[in-house]
C-alpha cells in the first residue's frame, strides 16, 4: 500500500537566502524534469520577506513558525545564529514531517537539509526516512568538514596565521584564510557537532562539477569508511534563461535599464551577497576608490555594520532604517552620475551578471555568487567577509584562477589606492584579460556538464530515479 502513494522529497534549507536559492534550483530541477513532487520546509528568524515568498512561488512550501532570538548571546556569530534557529525550530519541523509522512497521499522518500540541518536526522530516522545532506558551499569546504572531529585536536593549538593547512586536493590554505568558525571554540564545537552527523547521510549533494574542483571532487568520489558517497551536481545557480535574457521580465529594476545603456564588459558588478555589510569606514574607502579606477560600476549598498561583516542577518544593526546611501562620502553621488549606479540593499544579481554590459564581480565569494559569476563567464574581485569567504576566495584566485584579491592595509580596511588598482587591472588590465580568458573556459565546461549527457544532470537523474522508487 506503501508503493501506492506519490513518493515526495523534503528539503530544507537553513536560514538564509544562500541556502534557500540553490535548494530551489534543485528542486526545479526534480520537479520539471524528472515530474518528482517536492516540499521546502523552511526555519527561520523572521516572517518571509517578499523576496522569499515570490523566490518559493513555483513550489511547494511551508514556512515554518519564526524562531525568536531573544536567547542570543549579545555578540551574534551567524553560525551560532543558525543552528540555534534549526534547534529551535525541531518541534515545527517533526510536525512538518509527520503531517506528510501520515498523510494518504504521499510517502516521503528523502530528506534532504544543508550544512546546518543535520540535527533533524533524528527526526527523519525516527519516520524511517532516509536523509542526505546539499551542501551549499564549495567540495573544498565538505572536503575540510570531515577532516574537522580530528582536526580540531591536532591543530587548534596553534596561533601561527601564515601556518598552511593542506586540505586533500586543493591548494594548501593559511590558517588565517580558514573559515571564520574554525578560530572560534564555541562555533568550532557546534561546526563539530554538525560534521559528525555528516556520517548518517545516505549521500552528500554537492553543489560544484569536476572541471571547477578537480582535485578535491576526485578524492572526495573516493570510497573511505563513514564517508557517505558524493553526488556532484553543480553549478545549481540562479539562472537567467534566454527570454528573461534577450527581452527582460515586466518588473525590470532600474539598474537593469541602467545597464542597458552601458557599453558592452564595461561595468564593475559590486555585491556582497544577502548577508554582508561593511563598516562605515570601509564604505566610504569603496566609494572612494571606485572612483580613482574611472571605470563604470554597479554598486548594491547596504547600511553600514561596525561590529560584524555579517550584519543583514542580524536586527542589531541600528543602520537598518537609515537610507544606505547617506552612508557614502560627500558628493559621491554627483561626481560619479552617469559612470556609476548605486542601488539600495538588493538587486536582482543573476540577471545582472547575465547582463552583457558586466565586465567584472567584486564579491563577496558567496558561493552562490561564485557559480553565477562562472554560469556567466565573469571574473572576480575576491572580497571575503564572513563564515568561509576566505577559503572560496583562495579558491577562486589561487585556484580557479579567475579573481584577483586586493590586500588589506593596516587599519584593517582595503584602502582607497588599493581598490582603484585592482579594479582597473580586472577591467582593463592584461591580468584581466587572462582570468576573463580563463573564467570563459570554466563557463564552457559549466554549460556541458548541466547540458543534456552533461555528468550533473546524469547525477540528479539517478537520485530522481532512486528516489521515485524509494
Ligand atoms: N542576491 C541577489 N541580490 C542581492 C544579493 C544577493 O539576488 O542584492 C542573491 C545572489 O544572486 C545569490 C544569493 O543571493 O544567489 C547569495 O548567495 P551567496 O552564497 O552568494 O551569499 P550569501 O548571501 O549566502 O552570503
Amino acid at each position: 500500500q506503501q508503493q501506492s502513494l506519490e513518493p515526495l522529497v523534503v528539503m530544507m534549507p537553513s536560514p538564509g537566502k544562500g541556502h534557500l536559492i540553490p535548494l530551489i534550483e534543485f528542486s526545479k530541477k526534480l520537479t520539471k524534469n524528472h515530474d518528482l513532487g517536492v516540499t521546502i520546509v523552511i526555519p527561520s528568524n523572521d516572517p518571509p520577506t517578499a523576496a522569499e515568498t515570490t523566490m518559493v512561488r513555483d513550489i511547494n512550501h511551508i514556512f515554518l513558525p519564526p524562531v525568536p532570538l531573544s536567547d542570543l548571546p549579545s555578540t551574534p556569530k551567524v553560525e551560532l545564529l543558525i543552528s540555534y534557529t534549526i534547534h529551535h525550530s525541531l518541534p515545527s519541523i517533526r510536525r512538518a514531517l509527520q503531517s506528510i509522512a501520515y498523510s494518504s497521499r504521499h510517502r516521503i522518500t528523502a530528506f534532504v537539509v544543508d550544512l546546518f540541518g543535520t540535527e533533524a536526522f533524528d527526526i527523519s530516522s525516527e519516520l524511517n526516512i532516509p536523509s542526505y545532506i546539499f551542501f551549499t558551499s564549495t567540495s573544498m569546504f565538505l572536503s575540510f568538514f570531515f577532516q574537522l572531529p580530528h582536526w580540531k585536536a591536532t591543530q587548534c593549538e596553534s596561533d601561527d596565521s601564515t601556518k598552511l593547512v593542506q586540505i586533500p586536493g586543493c591548494v594548501p590554505i593559511h590558517m588565517e584564510d580558514l573559515a571564520d568558525g574554525f578560530k572560534d571554540d564555541e562555533i568550532l564545537n557546534a561546526m563539530i557537532q554538525h560534521a559528525k552527523r555528516f556520517r548518517l547521510a545516505q549521500g552528500i549533494i554537492e553543489n560544484s562539477f569536476l572541471e571547477l574542483e578537480p582535485g578535491t571532487i576526485k578524492e572526495l568520489q573516493n570510497v573511505k569508511p563513514g564517508r557517505p558517497p558524493i553526488y556532484p551536481v553543480g553549478p545549481l545557480a540562479n539562472m537567467v534563461n534566454d527570454q528573461t535574457k534577450l527581452h527582460g521580465n515586466n518588473n525590470d529594476h532600474e539598474c537593469l535599464r541602467w545597464l542597458d545603456e552601458q557599453p558592452c564588459g564595461s561595468v564593475l558588478f559590486v555585491c556582497f551577497g544577502s548577508g554582508g555589510t561593511l563598516s562605515s569606514a570601509q564604505i566610504v574607502e569603496l566609494a572612494l576608490g571606485l572612483e580613482m579606477s574611472e571605470q563604470r560600476f554597479l554598486w548594491v549598498i547596504k547600511s553600514p555594520n561596525d561590529k560584524v561583516s555579517s550584519g543583514s542577518f542580524f536586527n542589531v544593526n541600528n543602520n537598518i532604517l537609515n537610507d544606505p546611501l547617506n552612508f557614502l562620502p560627500k558628493g559621491f553621488v554627483e561626481r560619479t552620475k552617469g559612470k556609476g549606479l548605486v542601488v539600495s540593499n538588493w538587486a536582482p544579481q543573476a540577471q545582472v551578471l547575465a547582463h552583457e554590459s558586466i565586465g567584472g564581480f567584486l564579491t563577496h565569494c558567496g558561493w552562490n555568487s561564485i557559480l553565477e559569476s562562472v554560469v556567466n563567464g565573469v571574473s572576480l574581485i575576491a572580497w571575503p567577509l564572513y563564515a568561509e569567504q576566505k577559503m572560496n576566495a583562495v579558491l577562486v584566485t589561487r585556484d580557479m584562477k579567475v579573481g584577483l584579491r586586493p590586500k588589506i592595509g593596516e587599519e584593517g580596511l582595503v584602502e582607497r589606492e588599493e581598490i582603484g588598482i585592482v579594479v582597473k587591472m580586472l577591467m582593463e588590465g592584461e591580468e584581466g584579460k587572462k582570468l576573463r580568458h580563463r573564467m570563459k573556459e570554466l563557463r564552457e565546461a559549466a554549460i556541458e556538464v548541466v547540458g543534456e549527457n552533461g555528468s550533473s544532470t546524469k547525477q540528479i537523474e539517478d537520485l530522481a530515479l532512486m528516489w521515485k522508487n524509494g
